[in-house]
Parts: structure tokens; sequence; C-alpha cells
């Protein structure tokens, strides 16, 4: 049935009948952070479906994790929790700039204004969950881990969720969030009835995670600093300080050219880290590199949406909404800002998610879709524009350190050390993106 031809028959969300009962699918950062926002306004219960077990019995350290950088964007959203930043910043880590290895050559620092907040992703998860649990009681708060959501009924406004073991069973609800990540299955549901137009590609580059020690014998590495180095253009590894003295990153490359690929023992793995990436594989251990041989290949969706919502009381939110390259560290935080924009448009509209729904998809869309082109486009994979790059990075803080009124800073600086608006960084950044964009054609 088109969704469309049943619309007079739908309930709306009756603004005036509270608590409304919002469910949301997925707790990941962005679902997790609405149900904050949501139960502190002290009208709603929250039932949260998540598919992955329940990170409190399970050891997730290393299973499908890596850190994430928050900025201020992200971090703006968490302050309106009380306690929530300083209890996400007691597991994080704050880093000043960047270190960027280049072979034999002198390592390249980058100095940044405002202190990064990096955090594993699943620590993070960890810590928005621990906080709901103190706060709020099971009349409030319902949580139910391994269990999928398989199936949305718009018209009876229920969704079916099937459990890891046992059977299928359906709940009711209010309002529906899919925060359920980039492979979101409320999005499909909204394309499939509700004639949501949405773009999905997987971008080219393919990443896996890697654990390290910061220090082995002695080799340390800068306890407050990103550090990075590539191997081409298209191999390049990211290692961020944990507590703990660990070091948390990713190596990303094209996931047609895998350079890992043939690599079938641990020995060889080691070997590879330590030719490629010398500043790392010196902290690589033999039981790493075995860990990390059986470690998956993590590929990245990326995703345009025309709206995030319908007009039944059904949003999108966080990487469901919008999901990006991670070349910039933008998804997270974009994605807990949304619930930040969300919260405000509540309590503009009186927790009427008849008019809040329309307002949000307006006013975020513009800035998810400047955010794609900015994670496409903002770094250049061309040797000459990389230089170019950190010319324009070094004379667009002296500029504008030096004329602050006519020199903005450059486009990295405007993404991470501000928050203003994606789309206006990209109106201010558009000439450089379009020149990246010129000499990536395969992007
Ligand atoms: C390598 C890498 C590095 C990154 N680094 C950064 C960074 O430095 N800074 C930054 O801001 N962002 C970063 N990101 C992006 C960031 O991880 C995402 O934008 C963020 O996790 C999105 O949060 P979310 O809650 O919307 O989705 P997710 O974190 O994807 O969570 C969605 C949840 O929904 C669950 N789910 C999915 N389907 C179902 C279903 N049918 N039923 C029930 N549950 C379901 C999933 O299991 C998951 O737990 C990075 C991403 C990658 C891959």
């Amino acid at each position: 049935m088109n969704f469309d031809e049943s619309e007079d028959e739908i309930p709306l969300m009756p603004p005036t009948t509270m608590p409304l009962t919002i469910v949301i699918i997925g707790a990941g950062p962005a679902g997790l952070l609405l149900a904050h926002y949501l139960l502190q306004r002290g009208k709603y219960t929250v039932e949260i479906y998540e598919r992955r077990p329940d990170p409190r019995l399970t050891d997730v350290s290393q299973d499908r994790t890596f850190p994430i950088s928050l900025q201020e964007r992200g971090r703006k959203a968490i302050r309106m929790i009380p306690g929530l930043e300083e209890a996400i910043a007691a597991e994080s880590v704050f880093c000043q700039g960047t270190i960027v290895y280049q072979g034999k050559k002198q390592a390249r620092r980058i100095a940044r204004e405002q202190p990064i907040l990096s955090i594993d992703r699943n620590r993070l998860v960890m810590v928005l969950l621990q906080q709901l649990m103190a706060q709020y009681s099971s009349e409030q708060f319902k949580i139910h881990f391994g269990c999928a959501c398989i199936q949305v009924d718009g018209l009876g406004k229920t969704v079916t969720l099937q459990p890891d073991t046992g059977d299928a069973f359906t709940v009711a609800y209010d309002g529906l969030v899919g925060a359920d990540g980039a492979r979101s299955q409320i999005r499909d549901y909204l394309v499939q009835q509700s004639g949501l137009q949405c773009d999905q590609q997987y971008i080219a580059d393919a990443y896996k995670s890697v654990f390290l020690q910061r220090c082995r014998g002695d080799v340390e590495l800068e306890p407050d600093k990103i550090h990075t180095c590539n191997f081409d253009n298209k191999t390049r590894m990211i290692m961020v300080p944990q507590p703990g003295d660990r070091l948390n990153g990713v190596i990303i490359f094209n996931a047609e050219q895998n350079p890992i690929e043939g690599l079938s023992t641990p020995e060889a793995i080691l070997a590879f880290f330590q030719q490629n990436f010398p500043q790392f594989g010196q902290l690589m251990t033999l039981e790493e590199a075995e860990a990390f041989l059986h470690r998956p290949v993590g590929r990245v969706l990326a995703v345009r949406c025309d709206r995030f919502h319908d007009d039944h009381a059904v949003l999108l939110l966080g990487d469901s909404a919008h999901a990006v390259s991670p070349s910039i560290g933008q998804g997270c935080n974009a994605s807990l800002e949304d619930v930040l924009v969300l919260g405000r448009l509540l309590e503009t509209y009186d927790d009427d998610w008849n008019q809040a729904l329309p307002a949000f998809s307006q006013q975020r869309l513009p800035d998810a879709h400047a955010l794609r082109e900015l994670s496409d486009y903002s770094f250049p994979r061309n040797k000459l524009l990389v230089i170019e790059f950190f010319l324009r990075l070094t004379a667009g803080r002296l500029l504008h350190q030096w004329f602050p009124q006519w020199f903005k800073p450059f486009v990295f600086d405007l993404i991470l050390d501000t928050d203003l608006p994606y789309s206006q960084v990209l109106t201010l950044s558009q000439a450089w993106i379009n020149k990246v964009k010129r000499s990536s054609p395969a992007l």
C-alpha cells in the first residue's frame, strides 16, 4: 500500500496526551542522548531497542569500535544534561593537536586552539547508558538489547522486534525515532512507505581497528596528540591516545586495493606495520597482530535524504539521517547536535511532534547536506593539493590572527575550532571545496 494514499486514516500524534511513549531504535550515541533529552523534559516514557548485546554484560572493548573526537558541536549537546560532559570527560583524553609522521622526513605538528575530546565509541555509549540507568526508573525508561527492529506499521503505530532468542513481538508507540545508524531499518521503511528520497553510497575507504599501547620499551608517543601517518595517498593510520596509556585507532585504505588482504600470518602483519608505519609498528605486539588479522573490515555507507521525518511522528536522527565519511571526524558531532536541535524545537512547539518534526527537517537538512560536502572534499588526496592544504591552513591562521575581520580561518579550523553551522562553513570554504572536488573525480 502506498503510504500517501492512506494519509487520512493515520492518526496524527495527539499533542495533549502525556506522557508520550517514544520508541527509539538504536542505542548508539544519538539514540541514548535523545533518551536523556526526552526524559529530562518529564513528558515522556522512552523505550530503546538495540540489536547489539548489552555492553554491560559482554566485553565490547575491541568489538567494532574506534576513537571518536568530539568538538564543540557535539559537546554543547552533551552539556545540556547536567553531569554528562564531566562523566564523558572522565573516560576521555583531551588532544591538543595532531602529529603527522611523514616517513623519514620530520614529523609535522598541527596545534589546535581548542582541545579535542577523544573517547572510544563503545565507552561513550556505556557512559550515556550508565547515566540513564542511574537517573531514571524502569517506569520511565526501558532498554532492550539483542533486539532488532524488523518491521514498522505506520498505520497502526507499532514496530516489530526480533530478539536474539525467542519469538518476534510488537510494541506500540506515539513517536518512533530511527537512531539505528547508516543502514537504518526505519529509513528503509520511510523510503518504501512514505516516499522519502534517499541516496546511499559506500565510500571508497574501508577501515580496520587497531589497538596498541602508547608506550613500549623505550618508544613512547605523546599522550595528548592525535598521531597520523600516510603510507600512500590511499592508505593511512590515525591513532588516538585513550585513558590507561592505550592508543586506539584505525588503518584506512581503499576497499578495492586492500594492502593487507594477502597477509595471512601475525608475523606478516607485524612486518607490514613495522615497514610502512614504523611509529606504530614498534608499538605492536604479535598478539595484537594476530587479533588484527581476525578483525572485520568496516565499510562506511554515506547517506543523503531529502527529509528526516514523515507526517506521522517518525523521525530519523544521527547516522540514519546523514551518515558521512569519517574523514573530518564530524559524524558523531553532527548526530549529537541533531539531538540539541530537536530538543530546542520540542521546547518551542511545546512537545507537539506534528510541528517539531517538519521544523527539524527544515532546519537540519541544509547542514546535513553541507556536512556531506565538507566530509567528502575538505581533505584532498592529490599530493600537490595536500601541500597547498597545509600552506592554506598555516596562512589562514596567521591572517585570521592579524586581520580577524577580513580573514576567516581555513576550512579545517572552521570545522574543528568553531560550532558554526556546517552550511556556513561550506559557504565560507566553497572555493577550496570546489577545487578539491575538481581534483577528485572518483569521489
Ligand atoms: C572509523 C570511524 C571513525 C569515526 N570517527 C569519528 C570522530 O572522530 N568524530 C565523529 O564525530 N564521528 C566519527 N565517526 C562517526 C560516528 O561513529 C557516527 O557518526 C556515530 O556513531 C553515529 O551515531 P548514531 O547513534 O547515529 O549511530 P551508530 O553509532 O551507528 O548507532 C546505531 C545503533 O543502532 C543499532 N541498530 C542498527 N540497526 C538496528 C535495528 N534494526 N534494530 C535495533 N538496533 C539497530 C546499531 O547496532 C547501533 O548500536 C567515525 C566513524 C568511523 C567508522
